[in-house]
């Protein structure tokens, strides 16, 4: 089979060699004779795999025991919920800056006091919020590092003494950070790490009890570390795959993860900025490794543009619902020779 260009932005391309290993699970998991499907999760092999993507995910990113490592469901979208149940005394700051922040600041407004203090929603999110002023008396601030949507990314993250939460769905582990800064990260899996059905959180753990409310035991973290992430039964394949992303994640080394997705961006960038029949919609500085959004300047080849994508074996390329265009989402798994492809296609085009 012709190789397909994987472009779409969620559930997203993942490493074929976890892949691999999930189909090899799928049929006989870690010699146990049993599909990953039918094993319990409470079995020594299971528990195995738990402990390993916990640790992993610590050693990407030089964590110490300070924080933990937490895989639930309920997608990011659970998140915007469960953040603010448990961290939300009484007042809480937000960035928005498109459409997951947005979703975000409803959730959590149920809970507290919401101070937005920053939003680029005046130029249809099209640039990240600079200098932002932060109130110290906030809980914490939560921002979305990557905005899969429409495109842009903070290149520097906000600088605060009060805890920062952050949803990175869709760019976690692409670059090398600092994550010691962040008091809570959560993601769900299905951009940047395996298939849909896990989410990881990564929580500094005094950041926990602080709050009055009575909290539902699926939503409270404390009941999720106390349990090690098996309070309820956990999505055991999902989890499988992640961990098998994680694994080429290290391999790899984040450096060169890092310069790969730097490469795939500034070689599409370049494509649209200096071919004359598309444009970026996004300010230069705030453009998305991840997710690149563009458009044609005259729409009435939209259509045209796409079959020819079509025929070039390029797949997920239209952009999302609310914002037109075309999207092209370049994940860490991806070669740059399917960024090359799509270059092809848009120089044939113009
Ligand atoms: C996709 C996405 C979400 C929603 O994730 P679900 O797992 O579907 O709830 C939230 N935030 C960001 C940044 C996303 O890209």
């Amino acid at each position: 089979m012709q190789k397909v260009h994987n472009l779409s932005a969620g559930p997203a391309i993942l490493p074929q060699e976890a892949i691999q290993k999930g189909a090899e699970a799928l049929l006989n998991f870690a010699g146990t004779g049993l599909s990953i499907l039918e094993v319990s999760h409470r079995s020594k092999e299971f528990v195995a795999v738990v402990d390993e993507a916990r640790a992993m995910v610590k050693k990407l990113w030089n964590l110490n025991d300070a924080y933990e490592v937490l895989f639930v469901q309920g997608g990011a979208s659970t998140q915007f919920l469960m953040v603010a149940y448990n961290l939300l005394k009484t007042k809480a700051a937000y960035i928005d800056t498109g459409v997951w922040s947005t979703k975000s600041i409803k959730e959590a407004g149920k809970f507290g006091d919401l101070e937005v203090v920053a939003s680029s929603k005046d130029k249809n999110y099209t640039y990240i919020p600079k200098d932002i002023v932060i109130p110290e008396d906030a809980d914490y601030l939560h921002f979305t590092s990557n905005n899969t949507i429409y495109g842009s990314q903070f290149h520097q993250y906000p600088e605060t003494r009060i805890p920062l939460v952050c949803d990175m769905s869709s760019d976690i582990f692409s670059r090398k950070i600092d994550a010691t800064k962040f008091d809570l990260i959560y993601a769900g899996a299905q951009k940047n790490l395996g298939p849909a059905g896990a989410t990881l959180v990564v929580i500094k753990k005094d950041l926990l009890g602080k709050v009055d409310r009575h909290i539902p035991s699926m939503l409270n973290y404390q009941i999720h570390i106390d349990k090690d992430s098996m309070f309820n039964t956990p999505p055991a394949f999902a989890i499988y795959v992640l961990l098998q992303t994680l694994k080429w994640i290290d391999k790899m080394g984040i450096e060169n993860v890092e310069a790969r997705n730097r490469a795939k961006a500034e070689l599409l960038y370049n494509e649209i900025d200096s071919n004359d029949a598309f444009v970026c919609p996004v300010s230069a500085e705030d453009r998305s490794w991840m997710n690149a959004t563009f458009l044609l300047n005259d729409a009435s080849r939209n259509d045209e543009f796409l079959a020819a994508c079509t025929e070039a074996n390029i797949s997920g390329i239209k952009g999302h619902r609310s914002v037109g265009g075309f999207r092209a989402s370049m994940y860490n798994a991806m070669d740059i020779d399917s960024v090359q492809a799509l270059v092809n296609v848009m120089q044939t085009f113009k």
